[in-house]
């Protein structure tokens, strides 16, 4: 039997005359992520979008697992496509879905009716189809307030579509759909959700890693490609920069205060970061910071950092628990590379003592010794940029 998707588009419901864009967006994002699958055909209707493949034999259990990773979407389905005619939608509802029938004790027909000159009206076609199903399955019970199995028959233009319940989407908005933001990427747990939180919020995005050869190894940088790329299987393409930060590191070290050495650090890889993402056409920074995790995430600690950026610093985990944030990123399969043990550059120096509060005249002052804007300039010089798919 063919088969299509059937796209619920979320929040995309709310936007009124933009709402053409963003599901235009939505397809793009849908097109391009299927797309190793086979070629796709994308139709809008009324609230939902149909994908019909152009090919036979397509990967529909991939094609699900892939459209569960596509923001924008509150649920979908995969549903047989049949004639409109009452006895092969009775066909095509047990061909399509009678060993789901067969696994369930209790179930229900939903008709949806678009095509009003239809011949039979919503509740006929739950009657007769759903008299069908039991005449084939006896033991099966009708629950109309909680049914295992609710079987929805679409009744529209040129088609009836038939399908089970409904897949979950991964809600938010499409990517793209709020413009582009720079994360800044560890290989710690943190700042892959954050990224991938802020994607669901519609940014693509940029990553900006910093490393710090040879304190730290070229198998770090590559895990943090890595956990880049599990990301981008949700927020699609990421540019990702990795910054020699070295320089910058060795010269904090040497010549400011030890407590001072993390906040300085950060506020120079903001100022970095900041140069970078202006150059990539962000419009933000994202930081996987939590309140109150680290010395230098404090309220204290984050006013000092905040105090050099020019853009506004999303941080999405700020009001997470550690056992929230490695919820989530479980769930988007960061967590076990986030574990794998190599350095990050911020645990190259890390003073015995960070403060904790930590005044920002202090800190200007530490920072006013040293002169770090050629340094800067050199180390965004020096970015190497690639870009980095989801696997
Ligand atoms: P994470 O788990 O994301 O590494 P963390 O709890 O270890 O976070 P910090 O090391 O203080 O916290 O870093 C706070 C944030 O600063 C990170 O979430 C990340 O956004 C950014 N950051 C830290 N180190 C780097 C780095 N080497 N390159 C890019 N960004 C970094
Ligand atoms: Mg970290």
């Amino acid at each position: 039997m063919k088969k299509v998707i059937l796209i619920k588009n979320g929040e995309l419901v709310l936007k009124g005359l933009n709402r053409s864009t963003f599901e235009d967006m939505l397809i793009k994002n849908m097109r391009r992520r299927l797309s190793p699958l086979g070629t796709f055909n994308f139709i809008k209707a009324q609230s939902t979008i149909i994908a019909e493949p152009q090919d036979e034999d397509v990967d529909f259990d991939e094609a699900v697992e892939r459209i569960k990773r596509v923001f924008g979407i509150v649920a979908f389905s995969v549903a047989g496509v049949t004639e409109k005619d009452l006895e092969k939608i009775k066909e095509a509802v047990m061909e399509f879905l009678g060993d789901d029938l067969r696994s369930v004790k209790t179930f229900k027909v939903n008709a949806k009716r678009s095509d009003k000159k239809f011949q039979y009206k919503s509740p006929e076609i739950c009657r007769e189809v759903g008299g069908y199903i039991l005449s084939k399955i006896p033991s099966l019970k009708v629950d109309v307030h909680n049914p295992e199995l609710t079987v929805t028959v679409e009744v529209r233009d040129k088609h009836v579509f038939v399908h089970g319940n409904q897949i979950k989407g991964a809600g938010g908005m499409p990517v793209g759909s709020s413009g582009r933001a720079a994360l800044l990427l560890s290989g710690g747990i943190d700042s892959p959700v954050a990224g991938y939180m802020m994607a669901k919020r519609g940014l693509v995005l940029t990553a900006i890693h910093f490393a710090a050869p040879p304190y730290t190894s070229p198998r770090a940088e590559l895990k943090v490609k890595k956990l880049a790329s599990l990301v981008a299987r949700y927020s699609g393409r990421i540019n990702f920069a990795v910054v020699p930060f070295t320089e910058i590191q060795e010269h904090i070290k040497d010549n400011c205060p030890e407590e001072l050495f993390t906040i300085i650090m950060r506020r120079l890889m903001m100022k970095v970061a900041l140069r970078i993402a202006e150059q990539d056409k962000c419009q933000a920074l994202i930081t996987g910071e939590s309140l109150g995790q680290v010395a230098s995430q404090t309220i204290g600690a984050i006013a000092c950092t905040d105090a050099v950026s020019t853009m506004p610093v999303f941080r999405p985990c700020i009001g997470m628990d550690k056992e929230e944030i490695i919820s989530i990123a479980r769930k988007i399969d960061t967590f076990e590379t986030s574990l794998e043990p190599y350095e990050d550059c911020c645990t190259v120096f890390t003073p015995r003592h960070p403060r904790t509060r930590p005044t920002l005249s202090l800190i200007e002052e530490a920072e006013a010794k040293v002169d770090f804007e050629e340094m800067i300039q050199k180390a965004v010089a020096e970015t190497r940029f690639c870009s980095v798919d989801g696997e």
